[in-house]
């Protein structure tokens, strides 16, 4: 995923010239990300959020954008990802020995429905009542259904949700995953921070690899704050972790060019998405498949 992060060069050199300190970069897998500022500093930072944090904001980007299909293909990944952590951390606190947790993981990472099925066994073990979210209702075509049926229409029957279904499920998600991160923080910090050093201990490990150097770390500005512990976490509404991704992505874009490398907008750019659209309109006459074929060629 490519990023605009905050130039650590620039600020410590204090050459914070308008739009010189914003950096753009991609994101590894393993969460670091190596970036270029316009005064030519090549920062490579350390992402202290974890996964299930960045993947809710990725699928609110696409919310914003309009993609309502993958809003709800990754906000239901990030879902699966606070999961995975929320039984990590269960089991941390227990005292599963090293590598025990990691081994169990293994045994259901491929299965979705396994891996809820740990998460809902160790919320009742942790809270000592069943964990209602997945069963909470939201309204799709004017009829109520279950979060978990609403998301396997979406992501295995090729649904395509609506603008206010993909905000309904979006909001229930973020008050569910606040909601569980402010309790599993709240209770078992000591887990939580082991936990976290571990995930960068492997951002530096994966850098390392690819013979980079992590210079810096970065939390905060994501919707869901979780790295700055219970004390710093925002709980703010869906609609105001919107607004401000809305106000940051305007703010970033303005400045740096997220083009990827390798793509020019070419001057004609504007001509030719003029052209492309009168092409298209009209639009084909109804049942006539050979003019729409022809249209689309
Ligand atoms: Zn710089």
């Amino acid at each position: 995923m490519r990023i605009s992060v905050w130039c650590p060069k620039c600020d410590l050199t204090n050459e914070v010239l308008a739009d010189a300190s914003w950096a753009a970069g991609e994101m590894h897998e393993s969460g670091y990300v190596k970036a270029q500022c316009k005064l030519g500093h090549a920062p490579v930072l350390g992402v202290q959020e974890p996964k299930f944090v960045l993947l809710f904001d990725i699928g609110a980007c696409a919310y914003l954008d309009g993609y309502y299909r993958e809003a709800v293909g990754t906000m239901n990944t990030a879902i699966e990802r606070a999961c995975e952590l929320f039984v990590q951390v269960v089991s941390e606190t227990r005292g599963t020995p090293v590598g025990g947790f990691d081994r169990f993981w293994a045994a259901v990472k491929n299965r979705s429905e396994a891996q809820i099925g740990a998460f809902l066994l160790a919320y009742l073990y942790e809270h000592g009542i069943a964990c209602g979210f997945f069963e909470k209702e939201i309204s799709v075509r004017g009829k109520r259904a279950s979060i978990t049926s609403f998301r396997n229409r979406v992501v295995h029957q090729g649904y395509i949700p609506s603008q206010a279904e993909a905000y309904e499920f979006g909001e229930s998600t973020h008050h569910w995953l606040t909601d569980l991160s402010v309790t599993l923080q709240a209770a078992h910090p000591e887990s939580v921070r082991r936990i976290q050093e571990e995930y960068w201990a492997l951002q530096l490990e994966a850098a390392e690899k690819q013979r980079e150097k992590i210079t810096a770390w970065m939390s905060g500005g994501t919707i869901i704050e979780w790295a700055g512990g219970v004390e710093h976490m925002r709980c703010s509404t869906f609609s105001e972790g919107l607004l401000d991704l809305s106000d940051h992505r305007i703010w970033q874009t303005g400045l740096v060019d997220f083009l990827p490398p390798g793509v020019e907008r070419p001057q004609s750019h504007r001509d030719r998405l003029l052209r492309r659209m009168t092409a298209f309109s009209p639009g084909p006459r109804k049942r006539d498949r050979t003019t729409t074929q022809s249209r689309l060629n």
